[in-house]
């Protein structure tokens, strides 16, 4: 981890070389399973949109891209994974191969109540591609991502995509935000 001149950042975890070197390793990965398959990569709202539009470039093989934003049920702080879809995708995915492409996985509920929901439209084949996980001792996500692109630590991170109340998406690197800045 190094230090940083932004205010709000104690270190960064991804610097943008970093970064670049998981996504193009991902992209080449989901170029060789998917040759011929013409997948939907479906971004969920918002987080993925900066990892997704990276990852769409790293993969040479002809593709589409389809967004759709959800919402979580109730005002509890942990997530049941229960979500409402707040914005449906415009593309039918009957006898499609998907690939969901997420920010972070933490314990992946949303996500495989997401995947369930989409299964129910009969794709041919849904897999998720995760830009990073996050490493909880004795804890597994409720999900298991196809493609993985780096383990982060148990920490609250922000930056490429990733906010702490609607900032911070913008910044090129992955970084822990200050305890400070919470409170
Ligand atoms: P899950 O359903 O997997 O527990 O929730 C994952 C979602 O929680 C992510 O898509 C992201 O929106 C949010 N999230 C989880 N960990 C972090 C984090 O460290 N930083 C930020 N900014 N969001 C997080
Ligand atoms: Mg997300």
């Amino acid at each position: 981890m190094s230090s940083c001149n932004h205010p709000d950042i104690e270190s960064i975890v991804l610097s943008e070389d970093a970064i670049k070197e998981i996504v193009a390793r991902m992209g080449a990965k989901i170029s060789e399973d998917y040759k011929d398959k013409n997948p939907l990569i479906i971004t969920v709202l918002r987080g993925a949109f900066v990892f997704t539009a990276d990852l769409v470039r790293a993969i040479t093989v002809p593709c589409s891209v389809d967004f759709m934003a959800v919402s979580s049920y109730g005002d509890g702080v942990k997530s049941t994974g229960v979500v409402r879809i707040v914005k449906d995708l415009d593309t039918r995915i009957e006898g499609r191969h998907v690939v969901i492409a997420e920010d972070i996985l933490d314990s992946g509920l949303t996500l495989s109540y997401l995947i369930e929901m989409l299964e129910a439209r009969h794709p041919a084949s849904i897999e998720v591609a995760a830009f990073s996980v996050k490493d909880i001792p004795d804890k597994r996500p409720a999900i298991e991502p196809r493609y993985v692109g780096v383990h982060v630590p148990n920490e609250f991170i922000v930056g490429y995509g990733l906010d702490y109340a609607e900032r911070y998406r913008n910044l090129p690197y992955v970084g822990i935000l200050k305890p400070e800045v919470y409170s």
